[in-house]
């Protein structure tokens, strides 16, 4: 939806997004049938609407035991489809003007694909619409529902949230009603107003009643007075301004970030918000932290470690040795880098070590040459030490050559964690194949490791910029000198035990992390601001290190970046 809101943004169409609240948090289905489908109808939505709106919705049709039967629709308010082509849209190459598909391009296969990818789902699919007015597609599709706890969303005692007072200004009328939904569904109090001026007045008004509003949740783009007018009035008033503020935007002008940052708001979310994003925006703005309870939370999802083991890792790129090192430290392991084959074979002379993780292409000596003289050697000593490749390729005889040459087993680049974590656990006694961190999570989540193969979200860089390089690569550069800069005062205020100091320096590097979608170090920076309330230095002092490390390789990341664009 973020990606397609974009596009509506830029053509002023109005996208949001409503999942009801009955909808089950988690559900098993195919996220990739589920995404097309999603794609193929809010695309032609976008395609067939000159103005107004379109509006995916999400609800239960029916449950029964361990199953739900969600519908989705896609609204528009655009051209329509008359009565007697309704039924042959859903047939392949069928369009129903062709001159318009002129205009807009098309296959005229979309609807016959979702049509396909329904009914794969056991589901079924249908649409309304009347010609001028709009459309709306449906589709049902069967799923597995699990019983989790949702504990992004519990983890904070939604006591504190409960009657809230927020202020909702939007003049869009269906996201009014989205978020007034989930705000309440919180327990909390939200009030709207359609224009920014009518929202300045019920602000004063709340005042003189003493029950004024704590947040304000503000849309960026609205006629006469925008979000940003609002916030700067809301500051300037010394009686309201001490609200929290979060806007609401586009992201189609990467300008508005900008801004934001520059007049106070406390947040800014790109529309359609997310239920989970809006939820933590709101705990951060109002800095509700209980302070026992977030920080022992947060230090459960610490992964305890399992048996250091001494790894040798050959491996000669940089931002690969450094990938590979954070992963293997942060599970205690202690890693020694060789950068090349000749390095391996020595290192492996001094028999220190548990297992070898050991790149193929390297200079000097590549990976097969050195496993063939360190096996040679150890036939004269008597002892086996494990090596597992690291191919990037996973070609076909890769494998036979890997093994051919001594190894025990093989992981292909770059490195999914899971897969390393289980090679070595099959190869190195204790040490455990799914890390603790996850078991802790409760999730063996893509999410996670879809993250950490990437570290940096790219995609939602490129969503925060608008595509705009310039933007993007001076957002990096100020993303690297901020980081060092904040790095060095987070080193400074640990050596000196200043608390404060430490708690505003990682948080301000917390902000800007966040940017580049890292989560874990993002993760790391929140354990460390909540461990600089109150956390010992020992505990600190380990933070400091994974912190160091993770730092590390996104900095490296983000340097290369920098170097291919300029
Ligand atoms: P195409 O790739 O040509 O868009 P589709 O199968 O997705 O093929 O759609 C078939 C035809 O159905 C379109 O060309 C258009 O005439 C009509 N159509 C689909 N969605 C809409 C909509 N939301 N509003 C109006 N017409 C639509």
């Amino acid at each position: 939806m973020k990606s397609l809101a974009l596009r509506a943004h830029k053509q002023r169409i109005e996208l949001a997004c409503h999942v009801a609240t009955e909808v089950p948090a988690f559900v098993v289905g195919d996220p990739a049938r589920v995404r097309q489908l999603l794609v193929n109808l809010v695309g032609n939505a976008l395609k067939f609407t000159e103005q107004g709106e379109v509006v995916v919705d999400v609800r239960v049709r029916s449950r029964d035991d361990g199953q739900a039967v969600l519908h989705f629709s896609v609204r528009d308010t655009g051209i329509g489809i008359p009565d007697d082509k309704q039924a042959s849209v859903f047939q392949a190459f069928e369009q129903v003007d062709g001159s318009l598909t002129r205009r807009h391009g098309g296959s005229g296969l979309g609807l016959a694909i979702s049509t396909r990818l329904v009914e794969q789902m056991g589901g079924r699919m249908w649409l309304e619409s009347r010609v001028g007015q709009g459309s709306i597609f449906h589709f049902e599709a069967r799923f597995g529902v699990v019983e989790v706890e949702p504990d992004e969303i519990r983890r904070v005692d939604l006591s504190s949230l409960h009657d809230l007072k927020v202020l909702v200004v939007d003049d869009n009328d269906t996201n009014r009603l989205i978020l007034q939904e989930m705000l309440a569904s919180w327990g909390m109090l939200p009030t709207v107003a359609s224009r920014a001026r009518e929202g300045l007045h019920m602000m004063r008004e709340a005042l003189r009643e003493h029950r004024p509003f704590r947040l304000v949740l503000s849309d960026t783009h609205m006629p006469e007075m925008d979000g940003f007018m609002l916030a700067e009035q809301i500051g300037k008033d010394p009686k309201i301004g001490q609200t929290a503020i979060i806007l609401l935007t586009s992201g189609d002008r990467p300008e508005d970030m900008e801004r934001c940052e520059q007049s106070g708001i406390a947040a800014y979310l790109l529309k359609p918000v997310k239920q989970s994003e809006l939820f933590d925006a709101i705990v951060e703005a109002l800095e509700i932290t209980h302070e026992g309870e977030t920080a022992e939370a947060l230090m459960s999802h610490h992964p305890k470690l399992t048996t250091p083991r001494r790894i040798l890792l050959a491996e000669d790129s940089v931002v690969n040795q450094k990938l590979a090192v954070a992963l293997l430290e942060r599970f205690g392991h202690k890693v020694t880098v060789a950068n090349n084959g000749r390095e391996a074979t020595e290192a492996a002379a001094s028999d220190a070590f548990d297992v070898v993780l050991m790149d193929i292409q390297m200079p000097e000596m590549d990976g097969l040459e050195a496993t063939a003289k360190i096996r040679a050697r150890e036939k004269t000593v008597g002892r086996h030490i494990p090596i597992i490749a690291m191919t990037a390729h996973a070609l076909k005889g890769d494998r036979e050559l890997c093994l051919a040459a001594g190894m025990d087993d093989y992981v292909s680049k770059p490195i999914r964690r899971e897969e390393l974590f289980e090679k070595l656990a099959r190869l190195v006694p204790d040490v455990s194949p799914v890390s603790v961190e996850e078991e802790v999570h409760g999730e063996t989540s893509n999410k996670e490791s879809a993250a950490r193969e990437g570290v940096i979200d790219w995609t939602q860089i490129r969503d925060l910029t608008g595509g705009d390089s310039e933007l993007l690569k001076s957002l990096i550069a100020d993303g690297l000198e901020e980081a060092s800069r904040l790095l060095k005062e987070i080193r400074d205020s640990i050596a000196k035990d200043d608390r404060e100091h430490l708690r505003t320096a990682a948080h301000t590097l917390k902000g800007s992390v966040r940017y580049f979608g890292a989560d874990k170090l993002f993760e790391i920076i929140v354990r460390l601001e909540a461990l600089a309330r109150q956390g010992n230095p020992d505990e600190i002092a380990e933070v400091q290190r994974s912190l160091e490390n993770e730092l590390d390789v996104v900095i490296s990341l983000l340097q290369s970046r920098l170097k291919e664009m300029s």
